[in-house]
């Protein structure tokens, strides 16, 4: 579903790439971990499947990054959004309406559906994501694990095949983590969603991952396993 051939990003002037000569596969229906200290370029892995890098955030990228068979160098972010959902590690950062309805409903704005599918969608995300006590709260006044949940609702109702997210446990409590991530393995199980995850404390999460893609800390290539089993690729 998400496949990297040699790829290696350069940042403009950078003296050092970003990333080099990572070469990995995100199979379909899987939830994959993008391990990493900070700084070995995990933000700019998630960056290149979503199209931000090279478009938003200038630099070169080198090598063919593809998503459901499209090329992200040929695509810009705005013609991966029905493929790719993009969740960060801050999601008020991510809002843009009030209210928890209002902000599910966003998302699918510029799709172009009918009003009944639009409400459809509404209604399975808010049963999906435990949300529908919350419908009518502002997004303001719930805590960092629902919001966090608001905010990968909001990516969910145009059924993206994909799903991104940039360490969105970093900010919550231990309970309020395994809430998001017991979340993200129901779309993986249930809807067949590919989850690629980015994370900087394995421990927390590994038991929740089908699949670890480990990002070397200088120099070596990057490591793809399967939990218990790690394969150098
Ligand atoms: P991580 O997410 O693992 O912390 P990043 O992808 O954010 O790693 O960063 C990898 C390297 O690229 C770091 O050296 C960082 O300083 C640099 N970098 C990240 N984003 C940019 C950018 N927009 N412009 C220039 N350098 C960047
Ligand atoms: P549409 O919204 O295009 O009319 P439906 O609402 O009938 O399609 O949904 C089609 C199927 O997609 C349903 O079985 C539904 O459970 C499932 N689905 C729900 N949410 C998602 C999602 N986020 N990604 C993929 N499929 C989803």
């Amino acid at each position: 579903m998400i496949r990297f051939e040699n790829v290696s990003v350069t940042y403009d002037g950078a003296y050092e790439p970003a990333v080099q000569d990572i070469d990995f596969t995100v199979p379909e229906g899987e939830l994959t971990l993008l391990v990493g200290p900070s700084g070995t370029g995990k933000s700019t892995v998630l960056g290149a499947v979503s199209g931000l890098v090279p478009h938003f955030t200038g630099g070169t990228l080198r090598g063919r990054v593809t998503v459901a068979g499209r090329d992200t160098r040929t695509h810009k972010p705005r013609e991966l959004a029905d493929v790719v959902g993009t969740v960060g590690q801050d999601p008020l950062s991510h809002f843009v309406t009030d209210t928890v309805e209002d902000e599910l409903a966003y998302g699918m704005e510029s799709l172009g559906l009918a009003p009944d599918v639009m409400r459809r969608r509404v209604e399975e995300t808010l049963d999906l994501l435990g949300l529908n006590e919350l419908r009518d709260r502002p997004i303001a006044t719930l805590s960092g694990g629902q919001q966090q949940r608001v905010a990968i609702g909001s990516v969910l109702t145009p059924h993206p095949k994909v799903l991104v997210l940039d360490e969105p446990t970093s900010a919550l409590d231990p309970a309020a983590a395994e809430e998001v991530l017991a979340v993200l393995q129901r779309l993986v199980h249930d809807l067949g969603t590919t989850v690629l995850m980015a994370e900087h404390r394995l421990e927390r999460v590994v038991h929740y991952a089908d699949r670890v893609v480990l990002l070397p800390s200088s120099g070596a290539r990057p490591v793809l396993g399967t939990p218990p089993e790690v394969m150098a690729v």
